[in-house]
């Protein structure tokens, strides 16, 4: 049987399963918060058009506006100014095969449980890998920190006069994946792929800085991360087709042993 016709058999019979990485999408999701001096994100918006009514009398349908980085969402290389000038950088010009990627999820809920600003290092990274073997060229490594159930409550920005406070990645860690590991990309529970502190790191935001200028991608406000193993599981997330788009709302989901 060809490997795509058993990817569906071992499906039906349960022995694959799809676990829903997405958070939803509604007025209330969560946006990034921008200090004051630069621009911030709209919140999702949905107007409904007609409800079997006398606005369209057998059909139901919505229009919505929505920032490129709202809810669980990709970053495209051209997001940030270090992937600007690389080749297929927007969205709708990604190549399609970078839609689909093993996953390697390093779970560091217990750490980020004790220090909210929890960051990643390349020895960390090295420990799992002790574990569960070298991070595979184009795989996503995902950040599982216990985030996502904070989703809805003050801890999940956990804001502080100092702005936000929530785990991620060193900057040497950001340039240890994306240079000498080859990453896909990075994906993370909370609203950014940086950590909260992040616009003190050198440079700023380095997870942006170094991921998109070496041409990778980003995975934002993810769930269900938990339910992935530490690997043998597959990411597909694809961002709408919009035209020189910085990044888009994704139905993420990945394909995983049951
Ligand atoms: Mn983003």
């Amino acid at each position: 049987m060809s490997t795509l016709l058993k990817l569906v058999e071992e499906l039906n019979a349960g022995r694959l399963r799809v676990v829903d990485l997405t958070q939803p999408l509604h007025a209330e999701t969560p946006l990034l918060m921008l200090p004051p001096q630069w621009n911030n994100t709209p919140p999702f918006r949905m107007w409904e058009l007609s409800r079997y009514d006398d606005r369209g009398p057998a059909w139901y349908w919505n229009a919505f506006e929505t920032g490129e980085h709202t809810g669980t969402h990709l970053d495209a290389p051209i997001h940030w100014i270090s992937g600007k000038d690389l080749p297929d950088n927007s969205v709708d010009r990604l190549p399609t095969r970078t839609f689909i990627g093993p996953a390697c999820v390093i779970d560091v809920t217990e750490a980020a449980a004790k220090n909210n600003d929890f960051l990643l290092t390349p020895d960390d990274v090295q420990r799992w890998e002790k574990t569960h073997g070298k991070i595979p060229r184009g795989a996503w490594v995902l950040l599982r920190a216990g985030w996502a159930e904070r989703c809805g409550t003050p801890g999940y920005a956990n804001a502080r006069e100092d702005g936000p406070h929530t785990p991620g990645w060193s900057t040497e860690c950001s340039k240890f994946l994306a240079h000498d590991r080859d990453v896909l990309g990075v994906g993370v529970e909370t609203i950014g792929t940086d950590a909260g502190q992040a616009a003190h790191f050198d440079p700023p935001f380095s997870n942006h800085y170094f991921m998109h200028g070496s041409g990778k991608l980003g995975l934002a406000h993810l769930c269900n991360l938990d339910q992935l193993p530490p690997t043998g599981s597959v990411v597909i997330a694809a961002p709408l087709k919009i035209v020189n788009g910085s990044g888009s709302p994704v139905r993420a989901f990945a394909i995983a042993p049951a």
